[in-house]
């Protein structure tokens, strides 16, 4: 696969909005992928990073992209900084006055993504107290991109009326992918079947 065939196959395949495939072409992927696996950087598929951890799956990340309904400005945050690649997804979404707040537990990963994002103006990167970020909050959106047990209910304290959550919830082996909206009352809708790494 390349960068080109990848965007064929969504465009065939997924209805993505026009927006968010740019953002994916103006990102370099292979920036984000430690230096042994660069050449698989098109291949549509979850890498490794560091300490057992991944970058999601190309298309994982536009799936989720899409699903969170991103307008310019808005203040979003992620949980599970990773390699810093979807946080530079949201970050050309979000431009030009919108901030992206992403928080990693992994000190090597935290350096990690610091390197690859070091000239990502509106992304800030936080070593992860507890699940989210108070001291920013509320957010627009928020994305987990690791696998959750449960629902975090909790974290809706964190997310603005009428907000979007996107979130893996299940076992360690599938979880089902969960788009839940913070309207007059809670609407969870099912995107479908994923393997994330464990939310801890
Ligand atoms: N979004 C990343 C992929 C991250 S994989 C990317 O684009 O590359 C999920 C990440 O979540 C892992 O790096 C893992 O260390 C981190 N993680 C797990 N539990 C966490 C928690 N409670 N808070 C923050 N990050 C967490």
């Amino acid at each position: 696969m390349s960068k080109e065939s990848l965007i064929k196959y969504w465009k065939e395949n997924f209805n993505f909005k026009e927006e968010i495939i740019e953002a994916f072409k103006e990102i370099s992927r292979e920036d984000f992928i430690p230096v042994e696996n660069r050449e698989l950087a098109y291949q549509d598929i979850a890498l490794p990073t560091f300490k057992a951890q991944t970058i999601s799956q190309p298309t994982t990340v536009m799936i989720m992209t899409n699903e969170l309904e991103i307008k310019p400005n808005q203040k979003i945050l992620e949980i599970g900084t990773g390699s810093g690649y979807q946080s530079a997804i949201l970050s050309i979404l979000v431009k030009p006055k919108g901030e992206i707040y992403t928080t990693e537990i992994v000190p090597e990963l935290i350096d990690f993504a610091k390197d690859n994002l070091k000239n990502y103006k509106n992304i800030k990167i936080i070593k992860a107290k507890g699940l989210g970020y108070k001291k920013e909050a509320p957010y627009d959106r928020i994305i987990i991109t690791a696998a959750a047990q449960e629902i975090p209910y909790k974290l809706l304290d964190q997310l603005n009326p009428n907000g979007i959550m996107i979130v893996p919830v299940g076992p360690q082996y599938s979880q089902q992918l969960l788009k839940i909206t913070n309207e007059k009352s809670l609407k969870i809708k099912n995107l479908g079947d994923f393997v994330f790494v464990p939310l801890r």
